[in-house]
């Protein structure tokens, strides 16, 4: 044994198979992959544009402290640029709020089922989890405030959450903010929130002043369109900003990245229209599905979530056809694509769903 003996508790992240191998294994000259909620549009055309202009500054590190971006978002958000902190993806954010708040004599709380990073990078740092059954798919915050202690260093909540797309609401959020004591930080994940259309989501930009232990995370790589740059970002106060700032790699993001997020930021035209393709995408499926009487958790995301017992046959099956779809021990999730991908991979889940033997 080499390393700290909880990370062999644990697997290396395994992403699905590349669409060449798919191709390849089935003979099939085209595969959709709707499997990791990426944009299906892509990103804003301005990002192009302005990386033509920074070719020549690739022997350069990049500016570490993300000044000029911070400044934009900050703007953007309306908080102060040293309340921001950006990571390689949020993904990257997850890590350093762990690696900086987290110890053995800590836990954290979080819902079952989640995004998987929160309990990865506890487990890392030797911390307790405690997981938290959904309930419908949705967060039980009543429980998940039960099981706070004060050893309890972060909760989280992943809103809306993924894999299942639910929402938490503005009054469950705040009655939950009230309750939790203040040692307690709460990171509230919303790496899709630019999708969310429900009116009583809430404005958590808009609660950081009142609640010093919130703390926000978003991301470039999902309706930005820009997941192959790494690039995501925290909201929170600024002590703590500051923190976990100590914690974080010298440039731990591109500049090529930081130049990708600045433009895509000022194409908001963009993210409007990729949002309300998606919304008409997500009509597809739960047309779909209501006329077959399939169930299916509502989702404020760009995926949905159906529960099922056979989620290996039914991703397998779409695989053949070319479609990568996730698969869930008792659901799938499916990225919502354009209108003909959405097209195409409903025909064949139809055919798989309406066989008897095959839907549990
Ligand atoms: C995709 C995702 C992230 C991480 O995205 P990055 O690419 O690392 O920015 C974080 N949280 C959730 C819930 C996600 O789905």
């Amino acid at each position: 044994m080499y390393v700290k003996p909880q990370i062999l508790t644990l697997q290396a992240y395994k992403p699905g198979k590349p669409s060449e191998v798919v191709m390849r294994e089935y003979g099939l000259d085209k595969v959709v992959k709707l499997a990791s909620n990426e944009n299906p549009f892509g990103c804003s055309p301005k990002v192009f544009e302005e990386l033509r202009n920074v070719v020549s500054k690739f022997a350069i590190y990049p500016d570490g402290a993300t000044e000029i971006l911070s400044e934009k978002v900050a703007n953007f958000l309306g908080v102060a640029p040293n309340q921001l902190i950006f990571g390689s993806g949020a993904d990257e954010v997850i890590q350093m709020i762990s690696r900086a708040l987290l110890t053995k004599e800590h836990n954290i709380v979080q819902a079952a089922l989640t995004f998987s990073q929160y309990s990865h990078h506890a487990v890392i740092e030797g911390a307790e989890v405690r997981s938290v059954p959904l309930v419908n798919g949705v967060h039980d915050l009543d429980e998940m405030l039960e099981q706070v202690d004060q050893n309890t260093k972060i909760v989280w909540i992943c809103n809306p959450n993924n894999p299942t797309g639910t929402y938490i609401n503005t009054r469950q959020l705040t009655a939950f903010l009230e309750n939790v004591p203040s040692s307690t930080f709460v990171v509230v994940d919303e790496a899709y929130f630019e999708y969310v259309s429900a009116s009583d989501y809430p404005k958590t930009i808009s609660l950081l002043n009142k609640y010093e232990n919130l703390v926000v995370l978003r991301t470039f790589s999902k309706a930005y369109g820009l997941a192959s740059f790494r690039i995501g970002y925290g909201v929170a106060n600024s002590k703590l900003i500051e923190e976990i700032n100590i914690a974080r790699l010298p440039f731990n993001t591109s500049m090529v990245a930081q130049v990708a997020a600045i433009a895509s930021l000022e194409d908001q035209v963009f993210i409007q229209n990729c949002v309300q393709q998606n919304k008409k995408g997500m009509e597809q499926y739960t047309a779909f599905f209501d006329a077959y009487g399939i169930e299916y958790y509502p989702s404020q995301a760009n995926f949905i979530y159906i529960p099922v017992s056979n989620s290996q046959e039914i991703f397998t099956r779409l695989e053949a056809k070319g479609y990568i779809i996730r698969a869930f021990p008792d659901g799938i999730r499916i990225t919502i694509g354009t209108a003909a991908e959405n097209e195409g991979l409903i025909l064949h889940l139809k055919a798989i769903l309406t066989d008897k033997s095959a839907i549990k």
